[in-house]
């Protein structure tokens, strides 16, 4: 079987911890799960500073850019506060979403049921719990030109942004949406807010004639983003996948993903465009949260946000869609039998540590397989 080859960037504080749980992963699909894939490792963030004074070298980021996929932990801490600008850790994330041009931010949340109870929301409003938020990342109010700050003259100033789209950037990442949907229950939410903005009636008209195009076999439906965040927390049960811009997209994940519980639980894709020759996408997975400098080097950083990420890249990158499902199914099993990190446990509740949780996962895919 041919090999995939996996470029991992652990990054700083706790990237560095759960890296080593998911390369136990890693391991066992190669020993056990009939699969091949080939590792390197560079660095990122403040480790890349260190060690060559910016976020990110030119010769990881060209690993970055040639390998079928991005494993990418966490970066940052205070350590690296006072670096100047440009070569803040943070840079060397968005160089590589700039260069491997990562349009399709891909967060799911999905409410386990032993976790259900953590949810400020009620139970039955939560449990089972599986929708996809499909965010826009690299066009829209964030990039759009001008942005700036003008002095009026009159001790005044205008802070301005502008909020841009172009069909292609609408149509490509709602294609995007529909192939997702394609795989999972069928249906696309898409938000905008068109009642007040044009490029929310652009987005609107694009959506709608992709779907024309080529997808009338997914359902459909158009809802404002703000009702959108109400419907959210209201019966998110009535989602499977939505799409939405680069701003909305923000708001709308943080507040999807907090409904199931802590950022330690949280994974996440990035992907780009396929390629023409071979139709493979570049696709970078990370977990939400950050560094977490609070808890680095304690053991007590939770891994699962890492290698649930791991098992995006097997469905979106290798379509190896059993290898993911039984990985997901062995992270549900451990959090069933009642294994917490301290992140997730309620209180009075026994923990587990970093590396006790990762090879309680490896022991749940042995059991799972046997
Ligand atoms: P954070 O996500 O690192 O931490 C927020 C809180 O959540 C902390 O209390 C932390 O201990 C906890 N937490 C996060 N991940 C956890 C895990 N896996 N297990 C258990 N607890 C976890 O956010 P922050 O504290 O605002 O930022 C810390 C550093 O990380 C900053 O330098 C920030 O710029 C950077 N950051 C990086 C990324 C990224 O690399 N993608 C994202 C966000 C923040």
């Amino acid at each position: 079987m041919a090999s995939q080859n996996l470029l991992l960037l652990p990054g700083d504080g706790i990237g560095q911890e759960i890296m080593l749980e998911v390369k136990k992963v890693i391991a066992w699909y190669n020993a056990k799960g009939g699969m091949s894939f080939e590792t390197d490792e560079g660095l990122v963030g403040g480790s890349a500073y260190d060690a060559h004074g910016k976020a990110i070298s030119e010769e990881d980021m060209a690993k970055a850019m040639a390998c079928d996929a991005v494993i990418f932990g966490a970066v940052g801490g205070p350590k690296w506060d006072d670096v100047p600008y440009d070569v803040r850790p943070e840079a060397g994330l968005l160089r590589l979403r700039k260069d491997m041009e990562l349009f399709a931010n891909l967060r799911p949340a999905i409410c386990y049921p032993a976790l259900a109870d953590a949810s400020s929301l009620k139970r039955d409003v939560i449990e089972g719990l599986d929708i996809l938020i499909v965010r826009e990342l690299t066009g829209g109010v964030y990039f759009g030109e001008p942005k700036e700050i003008i002095d009026l003259g009159n001790g005044q100033k205008r802070g301005i942004d502008t909020q841009v789209y172009d069909t292609y950037e609408i149509e490509r990442i709602s294609g995007v949406a529909f192939e997702l949907a394609r795989t999972r229950r069928n249906k696309v939410t898409s938000m905008e807010k068109r009642n007040v903005m044009k490029s929310g009636v652009l987005w609107n008209e694009v959506v709608s004639q992709t779907h024309q195009n080529g997808y009338q076999d997914v359902e459909l439906e158009h809802m404002l983003a703000d009702a959108g965040g109400m419907q959210l927390v209201r019966w998110p049960k009535q989602f499977d996948v939505i799409v939405t811009d680069n701003l909305f997209g923000d708001m709308l994940s943080d507040v999807a993903a907090m409904l199931t519980g802590s950022l330690g639980m949280l994974p996440s894709a990035s992907l780009g465009a396929p390629d023409g020759v071979t139709g493979k996408r570049k696709a970078m997975y990370e977990p939400v949260h950050g560094s977490a400098p609070d808890i680095a080097g304690t053991g007590a950083a939770n891994p699962i946000a890492m290698i649930a990420s791991f098992s995006m890249a097997l469905r979106y990158s290798f379509e190896e869609v059993a290898a993911a499902d039984l990985l997901d199914k062995a992270i549900a099993a451990v959090l069933d039998k009642g294994l917490r990190t301290k992140d997730i446990a309620s209180e009075g509740q026994a923990t587990v540590s970093t590396s006790e949780m990762g090879d309680a996962i490896v022991a749940e895919l042995d059991a799972l397989s046997a």
